[in-house]
């Protein structure tokens, strides 16, 4: 079994990292992970064929039918995490650490975009954002960045202070604390605790935190810290923002907002949440010595194309393609958002919220009857438990799987209509736009 110090010594020698036989890069270490339904020492072989360097893995089997290409531990998983917290040792950049409930993906997209005016930066590519994809993230951190984003997502408690103990990040923001993952922390108060880790995590260690002083959940929870920790280790610094004033003038269809020096600034996304999410970026720019005019200019330019909040045309439909994921609190906004949008006729396509636990029937009965004070044209809800929103919206049209749900779209086409489509990960909703 090789020490973490050895591995390390092997994993310099590669190009990359790969946990997938079908992302093998020339010379990279493939790392052999387990899942429910396999087993990634039985991909070793053919990662080495592919052109790997060597496969970490944890079968001995295996090890002796390639000794020399094979690094045998005991947990790939484990050797994983040891060895992106043994390389982030070495770095000595600034890392931001970013968790929350909703707009962990786009806010890192912006504060990267930001920081890339005046900084090479790294961040999390996608939403690699867990046990596994924290340390790939780590893992692709090298001598050339001067500033790395990690994005740390968690279902459950001690999940991010496990991502904490990988990234070591020396700055961290929790974008917001809502209703997610529900099932998974046991509760709202449970979700406060989970994504506290990351406060609790900087306080220790005497890091920096970024809050957004409007948001009256985390400077309570900043300040639940302050009183508990007294006289021991407590954070660097809290920098509050916005310090300066930055105006929301539209938040439909897309954000434009006025800086503190009276720029207008019109960006491709819309909604007030997101406005939170560039003030997060603003903020963290300003910062790390980014000037505001290349800050807004990097919001600015900004367009997603990842389906969250992207504005697509399709025919004479206007589509808001929110199909990401979805969450009681990231529902909420979504759909207070398109309500306030001017549109003449509007749609909603929604789809199931998942995790919730025991709490998804009455969230998904909350869901109906805000869907019903808003007002829209045409409902539709696909999804197992969306049939508990149906109480309050007796016209919707209702369908159990994105199935039926596809050929009903297909028989029934809109014209000049606004339609926001939105549901879990788990339901993959972006597929409906093809058939609109
Ligand atoms: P995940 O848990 O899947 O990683 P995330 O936290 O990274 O999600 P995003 O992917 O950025 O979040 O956004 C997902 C959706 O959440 C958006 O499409 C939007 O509907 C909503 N959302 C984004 N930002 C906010 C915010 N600040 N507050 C509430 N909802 C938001
Ligand atoms: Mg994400």
């Amino acid at each position: 079994m090789l020490t973490t110090e050895q591995l390390y010594h092997k994993f310099q020698e590669c190009t990359g990292v790969s946990t997938d036989t079908r992302r093998i890069t020339p010379d990279c270490l493939f790392v052999a992970l387990k899942g429910a339904n396999f087993d990634g020492n039985q991909f070793a072989e053919q990662a080495i064929a592919s052109g790997a360097r060597y496969a970490l893995i944890d079968d001995p089997a295996v090890a002796e039918r390639m000794p020399d290409r094979c690094l045998l531990v005991t947990d790939g998983l484990l050797a994983l995490q040891d060895l992106a917290r043994y390389h982030r040792q070495t770095l000595t950049i600034p890392i931001i650490g970013l968790t929350g409930s909703n707009g962990k993906t786009t806010t890192k997209e912006l504060i990267a975009a930001v920081l890339s005016k005046n900084l090479r930066t790294y961040a999390t590519t996608g939403n690699l954002n867990n046990h596994i994809g924290v340390p790939l993230t780590l893992l692709a951190v090298n001598e050339q960045h001067e500033i790395a984003v990690v994005e740390m997502g968690a279902n459950h408690q001690k999940e991010i202070e496990l991502l904490c103990s990988i990234a070591q990040p020396t700055y961290g923001l929790i974008t917001n604390v809502g209703k997610a993952h529900l099932e998974g922390f046991g509760g709202i108060e449970g979700v406060r605790k989970g994504k506290g880790e990351l406060y609790d995590f900087l306080a220790r260690n005497g890091k920096t935190v970024f809050i957004n002083s409007r948001d009256t959940v985390l400077t309570a929870m900043y300040r639940e810290r302050l009183k508990t920790l007294r006289s021991e280790t407590t954070f660097a610094e809290a920098i509050f923002y916005p310090g300066d004033p930055i105006e929301l003038l539209q938040e439909s269809p897309v954000v434009i907002y006025r800086d503190a020096a009276g720029r207008e600034v019109t960006t491709h996304l819309p909604g007030r949440y997101n406005f939170d999410n560039m003030l997060a970026a603003l903020a963290i720019g300003q910062y790390f010595g980014v000037s505001p005019e290349e800050a807004n200019r990097a919001i600015a330019d900004y367009n997603p194309t990842n389906n969250r909040s992207q504005l697509i045309q399709k025919g004479s439909n206007t589509v808001l393609l929110d199909a990401y994921n979805a969450n009681p609190s990231s529902m909420v906004a979504a759909i207070r958002q398109f309500a306030a949008m001017p549109a003449r006729r509007k749609a909603v396509i929604l789809g199931d919220m998942f995790e919730l636990g025991e709490e998804s029937e009455a969230e998904h009965a909350a869901l109906g009857k805000l869907i019903a004070e808003s007002n829209f044209d045409l409902v539709i809800l696909a999804g197992k438990d969306m049939k508990f929103a149906l109480g309050a919206l007796p016209k919707a049209y209702y369908f159990p799987d994105k199935f039926s749900l596809h050929n009903w779209v297909m028989d029934n086409p809109m014209t000049d209509t606004h339609i926001l489509i939105k549901g879990s990960r788990g339901i993959s909703l972006e597929s409906v736009v093809q058939f609109i």
